[in-house]
């Protein structure tokens, strides 16, 4: 590449700068008051209904598993082979049972929802990073390994009053007081939320509004370092920081696919796989879905539909019904971000012998060590990147892609071209069933179409994290699945 792009990262990852080393005290939790539902099914309202479900991610599962077990009868129509869509386990081609994650990596400790279904199907959770090593933070030239006594101010150009804070502390002077505002403000999870109060959050993108708080460049691409969404709206961004607490993360042993992956098989021969949906309509009393398989166009018929589709591939369809016009603008314009994953597998983990996590925030991506838990001697660093840069990957050969990845994860952790054994890498803009990693608000969208997101239209239900309180999240997946199912069992 000639020039280099300024960083667009992912949303979680600011979180996890801010929980690095447990820096960051995130305001009290008002989400500890959510009540999650128990394990018992939900009482089914009148009689069974037939119900059509489009998408085997997270969302469509939880929603299909929840009217079966409520005695309803449930079909899901998912266009790939395998379900869990953006909870996507790579297990090839690496060595040894080496796993690493393509989407969804890091489960927050207060994602309940996330936590109760992992506890239903009997799976075990572990640390998404080993606790004992360090994390690098490597941004504007420097590298630090960010402990409670590390002084910022040594390293980067902090102005006069930013001078002797640590991450916390500019977290707490910057970030923390909007996030107490908005909590206080609403139910952050209320389907008519945002309230009109807080309107001002929505103006800026998070850049931009640490900027008119004053805080400096360096400070402000501190706290953004990493995998942080920069184009998406403030507010949509602190929403999210509000109800996601990342002191610690965890991820699901042996892989993250193993959660859809078990909600799948309860459901067994309900999910057709193979069976892109092309086209969806409502007729009086009923709904009706066109679905391509095998080259062969197939139709089925139901009383109601539950549309699990981002709407990234959603406003791809041949035809869908006439929506309301804010739905229809919400489905055209709902910008998606961009991201790619490398994976380069290593002989050993040499970085650990420096007592390096291998975990690292930086200021053009993230880096992660995926397999520090594993069986083996051999290693996986990932470089995870968002944004105009991903873009950039995208059209690069594989080679190039691998060349550009381990140059950048080498001048970090040098001595990776011996330990070098092969890699993959994934790309979520050109994944045709995800067409972008998730939904990433711009400012005005929140208080212009966003109302429109989750609500039924007709007998059309809609489920999937970008209709969610926690977008970006697997835990947005979940309780979106769990409202359709909700609303579908509550229709007479
Ligand atoms: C790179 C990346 C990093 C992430 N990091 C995290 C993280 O650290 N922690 C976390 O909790 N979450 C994370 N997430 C978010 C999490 O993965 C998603 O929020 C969640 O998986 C979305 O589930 P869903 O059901 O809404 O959508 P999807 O998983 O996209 O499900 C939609 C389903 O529809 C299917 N489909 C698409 N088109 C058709 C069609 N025409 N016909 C039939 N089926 C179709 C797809 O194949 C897919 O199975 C990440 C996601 C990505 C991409």
């Amino acid at each position: 590449m000639n020039s280099t792009p300024r960083p667009f990262t992912t949303m979680p990852a600011i979180l996890t700068v801010l929980r690095a080393k447990a820096l960051f005290s995130p305001p009290a939790d008002t989400t500890a008051a959510e009540t999650i539902p128990s394990d018992t099914p939900i009482e089914r309202r009148g009689k069974a209904k037939r119900v059509l479900i489009i998408g085997a991610g997270l969302s469509g599962l939880v929603a299909g598993f929840e009217l079966m077990r409520a005695g309803h009868d449930v079909t899901i129509l998912e266009g790939q082979m395998r379900p869990g869509g953006r909870v996507h386990t790579l297990r090839s081609p690496f060595s040894d049972g080496l796993t690493t994650e393509a989407g969804a990596g890091r489960i927050p400790a207060n994602h309940r929802w996330t936590y109760k279904y992992i506890q239903q199907f009997g799976l075990k959770t572990i640390p998404f990073a080993p606790e004992s090593l360090a994390t690098l933070v490597s941004i504007q030239g420097q590298q630090v390994s960010l402990t409670p006594a590390t002084r910022l101010s040594q390293h980067f150009d902090l102005s006069r009053e930013e001078q002797g804070l640590g991450l916390a502390e500019l977290a707490e002077r910057y970030i923390v007081p909007a996030i107490r505002t908005i909590r206080s403000s609403s139910d952050i999870t209320a389907p008519d939320w945002p309230p009109a109060s807080l309107q001002k959050f929505d103006q800026y993108t998070l850049p931009e509004f640490l900027r008119g708080q004053g805080a400096s460049r360096a400070a402000t691409d501190l706290l953004l370092s990493g995998a942080l969404t920069q184009k998406a709206s403030a507010l949509y961004v602190l929403r999210v920081l509000a109800a996601t607490d990342l002191n610690r993360t965890e991820k699901i042993q042996g892989g993250n696919d193993l959660l859809p992956r078990a909600i799948a098989d309860r459901l067994a021969d309900r999910i057709i796989y193979g069976s892109r949906v092309v086209s969806f309509a409502e007729e009086e009393s009923r709904v009706s879905v066109t679905f391509l398989q095998d080259g062969t166009y197939h139709s089925l018929e139901a009383d109601y539909l539950i549309c699990s589709l981002p709407f990234s591939v959603l406003r791809n369809l041949e035809s869908m019904p006439h929506f309301s016009q804010l739905k229809r603008q919400a489905i055209r314009e709902m910008p998606y971000m961009s991201m790619v994953k490398v994976a380069l597998q290593t002989k050993t983990r040499y970085w650990e012998q420096q007592g390096l996590s291998g975990f690292v925030q930086a200021d053009l991506a993230e880096i992660w060590s995926p397999a520090w838990d594993q069986a083996s001697p051999r290693g996986i660093l990932q470089l995870y990147q968002e944004g105009e840069v991903a873009e950039e990957l995208d059209r690069m050969s594989p080679e190039q892609r691998l060349r550009f990845a381990a140059s950048y994860i080498g001048k970090v952790f040098p001595g990776l071209s011996p330990d070098f054994e092969q890699s993959t890498s994934y790309s979520w803009q050109l994944d045709k069933f995800a067409c972008g990693a998730a939904a990433d608000l711009r400012p005005g969208d929140l208080y212009s179409w966003y109302p429109a997101v989750a609500s039924a239209e007709g007998r059309i239900h809609f489920a999937g994290e970008h209709t969610s309180a926690t977008p970006a999240f697997m835990q947005g997946a979940i309780t979106s699945g769990y409202r359709a199912a909700t609303e579908v069992n509550e229709r007479s």
